[in-house]
């Protein structure tokens, strides 16, 4: 079976450790959102490629969901001992390596789904990690601070802002110009089954979907297309999606969220025992729906989502 999914960071990695427990055969091309990237200190560094590679190839640090285990900062330290930041985001000597390498091989010339591939030799991380686009795509947030309005980088917003001032607009700088990675739309025509993880509906698949043509190839694809909802009681479990959702007027409930998919992209979506009222609302907008428990508290909770996906994706071939 070759499955596709449209990962973002600890929400997309984690639902992956499960889905490679409960299809331990399949063949797994995963897409991953770059509009995250971001350039520091002179490197590039892909947030979240890295938390999936590190999380499946078992270099995550576990708690904290991103960034390597047993992380040390000297480095950062020194930085700002010379005043040189930015301060708010924490990179650890470990993980300096990781983007060391990979502004490196983009330096002589390597695309990034090439340089991915080359730190995946490394993590082996049991599917084939393929970045949505080797252009330059970044996320930007409109926002107001202090009576002014003005765009910063979704890293800003994300890590230095915490998201605590209304996001105004999200922007994927770049997308519309962006080209699919070479693999991408191949991996979407040659696949079984396309899974949406619980990642970020709107900075993580939300970007993935921007790039000119994967939306297209994932409706056309003729295979069943199913989600799992990042949003479970009306509020994300990690993290600060209602923001961005707001951003683009979306309402924080898992019902809003396939609402939002649409069924012209989505056959099928998992909502959460809690939100098993709104299985009726998903239905009506055309899309099958089930209620399962979806909080990923181990891997084996994360494999049984994925068991449930699959099953609902199993279902929409029959009806
Ligand atoms: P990020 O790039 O690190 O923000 O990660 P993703 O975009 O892949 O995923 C973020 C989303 O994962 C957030 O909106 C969370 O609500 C969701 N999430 C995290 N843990 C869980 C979980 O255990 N269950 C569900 N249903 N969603 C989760
Ligand atoms: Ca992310």
């Amino acid at each position: 079976m070759r499955i596709v999914v449209l990962a973002g960071g600890i929400g997309g990695a984690r639902f992956l450790r499960g889905l490679k427990r409960a299809a331990p055969d399949a063949d797994i091309t995963v897409i991953g959102n770059t509009g995250d990237d971001i350039h520091l200190f002179g490197l590039k560094v892909c947030p979240d490629l890295d938390t999936v590679m590190y999380t499946l190839g078992g270099g995550i640090d576990e708690e904290q969901g991103w960034g390597r285990a047993d992380e040390t900062f000297h480095l950062k330290e020194e930085l700002a001992a010379y005043g040189v930041g930015p301060e708010w985001f924490g990179l650890g000597d470990r993980d300096f390596a990781t983007h060391i390498v990979r502004t490196q091989m983009i330096s002589a010339g390597y695309p990034l789904s090439a340089v991915t591939q080359a730190l995946c030799d490394r993590w082996k991380p049991g599917v084939r990690l393929v970045p949505m686009t080797d252009d330059r795509v970044e996320t930007h947030v409109a926002v107001e601070i202090d009576g002014e309005r003005k765009a910063v980088h979704f890293q800003e917003y994300w890590v230095k802002l915490r998201a605590s001032v209304p996001a105004e607009a999200v922007v994927p700088v770049g997308a519309e110009q962006a080209k699919p990675a070479p693999g991408v739309l191949e991996a979407i025509a040659e696949a079984d089954v396309i899974l949406f993880p619980p990642s970020n509906p709107v900075v993580s698949v939300g970007t993935i979907l921007a790039v000119p043509g994967i939306r297209e190839a994932i409706a056309d694809a003729g295979v069943p297309v199913v989600g799992l909802s990042p949003i479970v009681g009306d509020a994300p479990v990690r993290g600060m999606a209602d923001k961005v959702l707001a951003a683009v007027g979306v309402e924080a409930t898992a019902a809003a969220v396939a609402e939002h998919y649409g069924s012209g992209l989505l056959d099928g979506w998992l909502v959460d025992t809690v939100d098993a009222d709104s299985v009726t609302r998903v239905k009506a907008a055309g899309i099958l729906c089930r209620a399962v428990p979806l909080m990923m508290t181990d891997v084996e909770a994360a494999a049984q989502m994925a068991r449930e996906a699959l099953a609902l994706a199993d279902e929409v071939r029959t009806s």
